[in-house]
């Protein structure tokens, strides 16, 4: 019982977050339904009850072999749908301790018009299920692609005040055309800001990093430091007090990255990919 209620509650809090978007009269979210997983973890004992849900069960077990029992996952889709059509709150400045910064940006797209706010919520669909089945209540930090922010200051927070154990930020790059490939942001040790976190953060991208590249995406060539950079101009980062990185899952203005990006066996593999870094980063952190 106490699962429902938490996962009510998650509704509830997801829901609210774009409340100061749209009228709300949506129903409809991503166009792209998460196709039945066949990479579901194999149960490890006989003793889960016959139900095809694995969704519902997930939160209530805490002593079955579910990897990510007890665990609070942020999952951040970067940007929103609507971001383009609200450029006036979309670039009112925030404070993100290093600097301001706007509270939100449009993103990128692809050059036949696929839009990084719909990449990253259809990624995040596909992952959400991928983590509930292994125990894990997952938040997101918008509860739709049909409105525009939270802002990145609202981001962070939602995973410090839940007290996440991690927080991954989906997005894919803007770069050159000619350059393919992925990378991970993570932030640097910023006194009094990431101090507590950087260590950890680092860890996750590195974490994050060896699992991605199981996806056949290439380690980006036109930009970080073998797949890596390290910033201290993204709220994102700077602000969260819960490990965070952000994947950076292609280069939306290549042809080749963004075939891959925008296709739906590819985008199952991502979630897979962080599902799969979310589980080996939290084996290791108390
Ligand atoms: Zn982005």
């Amino acid at each position: 019982m106490k699962s429902l209620l938490a996962a009510s509650a998650l509704v509830l809090i997801v829901g609210s977050c774009a409340g100061a978007g749209m009228g709300g009269s949506t129903t409809t979210s991503g166009p792209v339904t998460p196709t039945t997983s066949t990479t579901s973890p194999p149960p490890t004992s006989s003793t889960a009850p016959a139900t095809t849900s694995t969704t519902a069960l997930a939160t209530t077990s805490t002593t079955t072999g579910e990897p990510l029992a007890g665990r609070t996952v942020v999952l951040d889709p970067g940007h929103n749908g609507m971001n383009w059509a609200h450029p006036e709150e979309i670039n009112r400045q925030v404070d993100i301790g290093t600097g301001v910064k706007a509270c939100n940006t449009t993103g990128t797209s692809t050059e036949d018009g696929y839009a990084e706010a719909s990449f990253t919520w259809e990624v995040a669909q596909r992952t959400v299920p991928l983590l509930e089945a292994l125990g894990a209540t997952v938040l997101l930090t918008r509860s739709d692609n049909e409105g525009w922010g939270p802002c990145i200051t609202e981001r962070a927070a939602l995973g410090n005040e839940a007290g996440a154990d991690v927080a991954i930020s989906i997005h894919a790059d803007g770069g050159a055309a000619e350059g393919r490939g992925f990378h991970v942001i993570y932030p640097p040790v910023v006194d009094g800001l990431t101090d507590d976190i950087a260590e950890d953060s680092q860890r996750l991208a590195e974490t994050l990093h060896a699992a991605y590249q199981a996806t056949g995406m290439p380690i980006a060539d036109y930009i970080a430091d073998g797949g890596f950079s390290v910033r201290d101009d993204l709220g994102g980062l700077t602000l969260s007090d819960v490990p965070v990185v952000f994947l950076e899952a292609g280069n939306m203005r290549n042809v080749e990255d963004a075939a891959l990006l925008g296709d739906a066996d590819f985008q199952q593999l991502i979630a897979e990919a962080i599902t799969e870094a979310v589980v080996t980063f939290l084996e290791t952190t108390p």
